[in-house]
């Protein structure tokens, strides 16, 4: 096998506009390292002409290898399969789309020369949506303060693993993968640097409102238990008001004798109960949920074609 320093794993799903476009970029910026390397693609189901494009710059070029899925498997798998498939001593995960911009490759390649195993680039939030950059800081605030481990804001998937780290993440068996935690609490000495927002290059985000709040709770949910302990919390909290109204009722009739409105109260109380059951409810379902789907040992993808030999990749699944 020949030793190669730098593997780049970079998902796609439906890129065909921009994959030529980042895939020169990425070449030029990388001959200039004078480090051997691989790009390792993952076309994550794409509907448009992506696999094509793959499979025409691996059989251009032997540094470029790739692994198609059967369907969208979404992007966590993807970087699965990517970092399951490189070789290198180190691995770049990179977005096809040009928000990672290449030209930073080198000065992360640079701070790995300094002994980080993870180096973290994270981009600034100019040029989002207003609405959407507040509810980020929000949620990254409220998960700052949930989590057991330190999630930034910003600090997204462009980042270089180093090849312990690497193994430290394919080591994660979970099914419910949820990157931006995994690669917090493998640890390692790890360092960022800040880089200016670039919008897409070409085509459209894949992240609609719906999906970012769904990857919003996964996070929430995969990482701690605590909106368990919020549940019981609630509960605590609810008895302890109802025990106290139930003495100040007491001492009511006590001091007054019985009187009988409080059917507003009744009802409020019934319904209010309700909804926190409901609640609470839900979030046992929702950790229920994720111990059935881990007890199927389902993969995470299935492959459509590679041109990655058969044999390392079931190396590295074993
Ligand atoms: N991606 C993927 N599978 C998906 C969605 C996205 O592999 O189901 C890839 C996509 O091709 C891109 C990267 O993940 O290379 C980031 O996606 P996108 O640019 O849509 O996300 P955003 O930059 O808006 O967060
Ligand atoms: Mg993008």
């Amino acid at each position: 096998m020949t030793e190669c320093q730098v593997s780049i794993v970079v998902p796609c799903f439906n890129e065909d506009e921009v994959i030529e476009r980042f895939h020169q970029t990425l070449v030029v910026v990388l001959e200039t390292t004078r480090r051997s390397f691989e790009v390792c693609y993952v076309d994550d189901g794409s509907r448009d002409a992506t696999r094509e494009q793959l499979r025409a710059l691996a059989a251009a070029d032997p540094r470029v290898r790739y692994t198609s899925f059967s369907r969208n498997f979404g992007k966590e798998a993807a970087m699965l399969a990517g970092l399951r498939m490189s070789r290198g001593d180190a691995v770049i995960l990179m977005d096809a789309d040009l928000q990672h911009p290449p030209s930073l490759v080198p000065r992360i390649l640079e701070l790995r020369q300094h002994g980080y195993d993870q180096v973290v680039a994270r981009r600034d939030r100019s040029g989002d949506g207003v609405l959407r950059s507040v509810v980020s800081t929000a949620y990254y605030r409220v998960m700052g303060r949930c989590m057991d481990i330190d999630i930034t804001d910003g600090e997204g998937d462009f980042r270089l693993l180093s090849r312990p780290a690497v193994e430290a993440v394919l080591a994660l068996p979970e099914a419910n993968r949820f990157s931006k935690g995994i690669f917090s609490w493998i640890g390692f000495d790890t360092v960022s640097f800040t880089y200016h927002n670039v919008s897409r290059a070409a085509g459209t985000s894949k992240w609609g409102g719906r999906r970012l709040l769904n990857y919003g709770i996964d996070g929430l949910i995969s990482f701690n238990s605590r909106p368990l302990r919020l549940a019981v919390y609630t509960g605590l909290t609810l008895f302890s008001a109802a025990l106290a109204y139930a003495l100040w009722i007491v001492i009511g009739v006590a001091l007054h004798g019985v009187r009988v409105p409080g059917f507003a109260t009744l009802l409020t109380a019934v319904v209010a109960l309700g909804g926190v059951q409901l609640a609470t409810l839900g979030i046992i379902g929702e950790y229920v949920g994720r111990i059935y789907f881990e007890t199927k040992h389902r993969p995470l993808y299935v492959v459509r074609e590679t041109d990655v030999s058969v044999r390392q990749e079931r190396q590295n699944i074993a």
